[in-house]
């Protein structure tokens, strides 16, 4: 008999087609596999058992990467082939699958360093199984002649493997060699291949700074063990105390480093390779600079050959285990990709530069996550998982194409087509021209790459932001998307959840309809709108741009009581007079607006404790404020507090400023900084549980939804979960979409989507 199968899923590039050409042989089937774009084709003959085994192991036997949506399978007229073969890609229209690029595999790791194989030592070994896909690809379908690997023609040892089925590189489309793939040169034109190897090694082992050319993009690179090499990168950077993530050697390095759970294992070491942050060990070797101040650091191990190489080479060099692998970039601004950009950008950083002449098409920063209950808790998402898809079976009929744009920081653009969602890489702040620039350029090719021709653009509500200007000259019909309710939204589409939620949006900055600063918000959502239910009490946040990043303004404007100046000087918020000139930004409200951002009230708890009166990154005074809490060894003491007020609109209050006031006498009257650290924690997430008890309790509604840059702190989540349950919620809450403005393009796409399927 004869039966047709149409697989939907991530299918190109990760040797699917090699993987139903063997399957078939070995069940003995004739017809054919082609790739139709949208979905892989399969047409098998053979008897009823030997088509039903074939059907079995085609999904239990997939390779590792090829997450199969589904397979849709038919009856058909004979084909009457006398073999199985490979058809010849096809482009056609539809939804596309695109492979995010894959870590070097066990097997080209060990023909990497063995000294009889012809591809010893080669910088570009990869296969089937791994190697670069996205950022090496121009146009669907994947095939070679399609991607950066059209300029280096195959020698015939290589073409020979190509085409060979018991080969590992069967149709493996990046294959090369050293007699016919890219070379890795340093920059300034001076060696080649080998030498240049050497020479960064050599540059690394004496505590120079390199930059050299990885998979997606440019990397800083620095001796981690060297305290004064890292110190002089952070000088250079001008970066004083942001972590950067560390490549280690090998997992034994990780495991002397960090503490390691073993769900994260396999992921460190599997095909994405993400930076962990791990909580560091007594004793490592990793010096303090890598992660000021902090317990955690982020560990990555080498996922191309090139890094390995930077590892072990037969040179008699003896390298640390451990470099500082941090993006080269501006800060902000995306990811160096190319010579020019590295020569311009790069070259007043770095001493050497290594690069390559394999083009990178598509950017693809390091992804990075943090470990929550064992499991992978997802900060920025992007290479091994960008452009990976999610599927929402509720929007399917949804036929027209929506680009949505995300936000301001840490931007991703999201395309999604007929329920499935593409969210992109990391592209960067778009208060930096390159990252507008880029985003502009990324979304473009994407589309091409996607095949989806977007028939409407979301963007944030917010009419100043660079991104809702992107949109608004694309020339198509625009939907503005709030974005706590994106932020809740993107929770939901990563749970697949369609249900109304209550939202917990506990965030930085966003734009709410009312003119005002929005950022811990309890909402009423479902994927087409939202009522604002509730938020923390509302203050003042005076003094501009600087109040976004100065906790210590915010401090001085929450301050209660008689005599708020002395207690802001003894607080140590500043000098006396910086105290009385915020004093009268806040009186006045100069250069002020109403606020209810919990990560402006993080940022002014931080402040008041002493921990962090600035930010030099976003995030900084609440990542102390954590750190903090965490040192305090029982859970914090839980304050009690007035009842939940009400605002003039009606939504209820969570009465943050007297949670504030409460930590502030307690400050002053010399309580320890970690106990009370812990106690704003223990406090806050009480005051979230008892908001959300008032909201089911006028919705009906108890699930939650946990959401915004807040939650990026696993102790608040902690603690926030663990009180929802307790009070017999069903929580959802992000694991691979990250809950920070990285998230915001999924929310917003899935918003236009839902709202497009209601007027059709
Ligand atoms: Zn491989
Ligand atoms: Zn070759
Ligand atoms: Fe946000």
């Amino acid at each position: 008999m004869t039966r047709e199968y149409r697989v939907y899923g991530v299918v190109q590039g990760v040797g699917f087609r090699p993987f139903v050409h063997r399957l078939a042989e070995t069940h003995g089937l004739t017809g054919y596999v082609s790739n139709k774009g949208s979905y892989v084709e399969i047409v098998a003959e053979g008897t009823k058992e030997h088509l039903a085994a074939f059907r079995r192991d085609l999904v239990g036997k997939a390779p590792e990467r090829a997450s199969l949506l589904h397979v849709e399978e038919r009856e058909r007229e004979p084909f009457l082939g006398d073999s199985f073969f490979i058809a010849e890609s096809e482009a056609a229209r539809g939804s596309r699958f695109v492979s995010p690029d894959i870590a070097i595999c066990p097997a080209c790791r060990t023909e990497l360093f063995d000294e009889n194989d012809r591809r010893y030592l080669h910088p570009f070994i990869n296969c089937t199984d791994c190697g670069p896909r996205l950022t090496i690809l121009d146009e669907m379908p994947y095939d070679r002649e399609r991607t950066s690997m059209k300029s280096f023609p195959m020698c015939t040892a290589c073409a020979a493997e190509y085409h060979d089925r018991a080969s590992r590189r069967y149709d493996a489309q990046p294959i090369a060699c050293h007699d016919c793939g890219p070379q890795v040169y340093l920059l300034d034109g001076t060696l080649r291949g080998a030498d240049a190897i050497r020479a960064v090694r050599r540059a690394l082992c004496d505590g120079k700074i390199a930059a050299v050319k990885g998979i997606g993009g440019f990397h800083l690179c620095c001796d981690a063990t060297n305290e004064t090499a890292v110190r002089l990168l952070r000088e250079r950077k001008r970066r004083p105390t942001k972590p950067f993530a560390v490549m280690v050697r090998d997992m034994a390095a990780v495991e002397r480093e960090a503490m390691i759970p073993d769900a994260l294992r396999a992921i460190m070491d599997g095909p994405e390779k993400p930076i962990v942050i791990l909580r560091r060990k007594e004793g490592g070797k990793i010096a303090p600079a890598a992660a000021p101040g902090s317990r955690r650091v982020g560990l990555m191990l080498p996922y191309t050959p090139l890094h390995l190489l930077l590892f072990d080479y037969p040179d008699g060099i003896v390298m640390p285990d451990a470099l500082i692998m941090t993006s080269g970039n501006p800060p902000g601004a995306p990811i160096c990709r190319t010579d020019g950009e590295a020569r311009e950008t790069l070259a007043p950083l770095a001493d050497v530069i290594l690069s390559h002449d394999r083009r990178i098409r598509v950017r693809a920063d390091d992804s990075v996550m943090e470990v929550y209950d064992g499991t992978p808790y997802m900060i920025r998402r992007s290479r091994g998982y960008a452009p990976l898809p999610l599927f929402l079976p509720p929007l399917e009929k949804v036929r027209d194409g929506v680009l949505a744009v995300g936000g301001e920081l840490k931007n991703t653009f999201c395309l999604g087509q007929g329920g499935v969602f593409y969210p992109s890489a990391h592209i960067g702040d778009m208060g930096d021209l390159r990252s507008v620039e880029c985003l502009r350029e990324t979304t473009a090719r994407m589309a091409s790459l996607l095949s989806i021709e977007p028939r409407i653009v979301a963007h944030d509500f917010h009419p100043a932001y660079r991104t809702t200007n992107f949109a608004k000259t694309l020339g198509l019909p625009t939907i503005d998307v709030q974005h706590h309710h994106a932020h809740i939204v993107s929770c939901m589409a990563e749970n697949n959840w369609t249900e109304p939620v209550i939202g917990v949006a506990f965030d930085g900055t966003g734009y709410g309809p009312d003119g005002s600063v929005w950022g811990g918000e309890l909402l009423l959502a479902d994927y087409k709108g939202f009522t604002r239910l509730g938020s923390i009490d509302p203050f003042i946040q005076a003094g501009g741009e600087r109040a976004a990043r100065e906790g210590w303004r915010i401090a001085t404007g929450l301050l209660q009581g008689e005599d708020v100046a002395g207690s802001a000087f003894r607080l140590g918020l500043g000098s006396e007079e910086e105290i009385g000139a915020q004093l009268l930004l806040v009186k006045n409200k100069i250069n002020a607006v109403v606020s209810t951002s919990a990560g402006r009230l993080f940022d002014a708890v931080s402040a008041a404790l002493g921990l962090c009166r600035e930010s030099t990154f976003e995030g900084e005074a609440a990542m102390a404020l954590q750190f903090a809490a965490e040192e305090w060894d029982s859970e914090g003491e839980v304050f009690t507090l007035p009842p939940l007020g009400r605002a003039q609109d009606g939504r209820l209050l969570l009465p943050t400023v007297a949670l504030f006031s409460e930590l502030m006498n307690r400050r002053l009257a010399g309580e320890k900084v970690s106990a009370l650290a812990a106690a704003f924690h223990a406090s806050l997430a009480a005051l979230i549980g008892t908001g959300c008890r008032a909201a089911r309790e006028k919705t009906g509604v108890s699930t939650v939804a946990l959401s915004g840059g807040v939650f990026q702190n696993t102790l608040l989540l902690r603690l926030v979960e663990d009180n929802l349950r307790r009070e017999g919620f069903d929580v959802l809450r992000h694991r691979l979409i990250p809950s920070n403005d990285g998230g915001l393009s999924l929310g917003q796409a899935v918003c236009a989507a839902a709202r497009m399927m209601e007027k059709e």
